[in-house]
């Protein structure tokens, strides 16, 4: 789908059509904003089909809203939260079939991915593109843990920032994503899966992962950083919390988060994001691999029970208490 945003009337047209794959109207043009100065910014969501046979979106509004946020950041027009619900719900229609199947395994199911971009048009100044292009695109996904849920291990990074304070480090742009890039292989390059990022100040604080949100369970509590302008607001993230007070009973924190407290006490800790839903971490180096803690040999017990709550919900198995999914015909 490509929509075009008209600079006679100030707003997106809604006209955008759905095309193949392969329609040269897909094309980003080489002098394009978004290829040059990172003018873009992008979404993502999944469709899930329940045993039932239907297909759910998941909290689509949020990303809807989180779009139109972005764009705000960086100087793009925004594009109206309804038009954005309507579009992805026309994609999915015209997907379906691509959805993967229902699987009784919560381990082998698949979804349907959804990618919304932004991204600026031809032109040469470095400036707010005035003219962008809102595109949408899906594309079906395998299970995240076919080889079955097991904890990794993550390193901190105390040598990069991903995001300071006053930047665009809560918008998702691609820009912050070449920065994960490098702390990835970092992370890689020492033996480790994954990087967590710290505050750009003092390389003291827990921010989050590369693609997801961090989260540490100390006895009841579940504590996780606050949201800033440094880091992504996750719809997983608030999701979990909502699900682990209400449902679960746990007492939950957004607050700084010292990497010195989890080192120290955390009972378990995880990343959490619409790719994987949850993503245990057992162990973490830090300060350049100098010191190693094993937080969990195994996927801790609320690891276990909140990926099974929450996709739960976005497969239908579990009752949506919270008007979370919308059923797409
Ligand atoms: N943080 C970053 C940097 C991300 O890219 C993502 C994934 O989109 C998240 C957090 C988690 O956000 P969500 O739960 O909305 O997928």
């Amino acid at each position: 789908m490509n929509d075009s945003f008209n600079t006679v009337t100030g707003e997106w047209d809604g006209q955008g059509e759905f095309l193949p794959p392969d329609d040269p109207r897909l094309l980003v043009h080489y002098a394009s904003y978004g290829v040059n100065y990172g003018n873009s910014i992008f979404e993502g969501a999944k469709a899930y089909l329940g045993r039932d046979g239907k297909a759910r979106l998941f909290r689509i509004n949020e990303n809807a809203a989180r779009f139109a946020r972005s764009a705000r950041g960086i100087r793009m027009p925004p594009v109206p939260e309804e038009m954005f619900v309507e579009k992805a719900i026309e994609l999915v229609q015209l997907n379906k079939k691509y959805i993967p199947e229902f699987e009784a395994d919560p381990n082998k199911r698949g979804s349907l991915y959804i990618r919304p971009i932004l991204c600026g048009e031809a032109g040469l100044g470095v400036a707010p593109s005035f003219k962008p292009k809102f595109l949408m695109f899906c594309s079906p996904v395998g299970p995240y843990y076919a080889t079955g849920f097991k904890p990794l291990h993550a390193m901190s990074v105390h040598h990069m920032v991903r995001a300071m304070p006053g930047g665009h480090g809560a918008y998702k742009t691609g820009a912050n994503y070449v920065m994960s890039m490098l702390a990835t292989s970092y992370a890689k390059e020492n033996g480790c899966q994954e990087a967590i990022w710290l505050d750009g100040n003092r390389h003291e604080f827990i921010e989050e992962l590369s693609a997801c949100n961090f989260m540490a369970r100390f006895g009841n509590t579940l504590v996780t950083p606050a949201v800033s302008d440094t880091i992504l607001s996750g719809i997983t993230r608030k999701s979990i919390l909502k699900i682990a007070s209400e449902q679960m009973g746990l007492e939950v924190q957004e607050r700084a988060l010292p990497l010195e407290e989890v080192l120290n006490g955390a009972d378990e800790t995880f990343g959490c994001g619409t790719a994987a839903v949850i993503t245990p971490i057992g162990k973490i180096s830090a300060y350049f691999g100098r010191y190693t803690r094993e937080i969990t040999p195994d996927v801790g017990e609320l690891s276990q029970k909140l990926y099974d709550g929450l996709t739960g919900i976005q497969w239908g198995e579990n009752a949506d208490p919270y008007g979370w999914i919308t059923f797409v015909d």
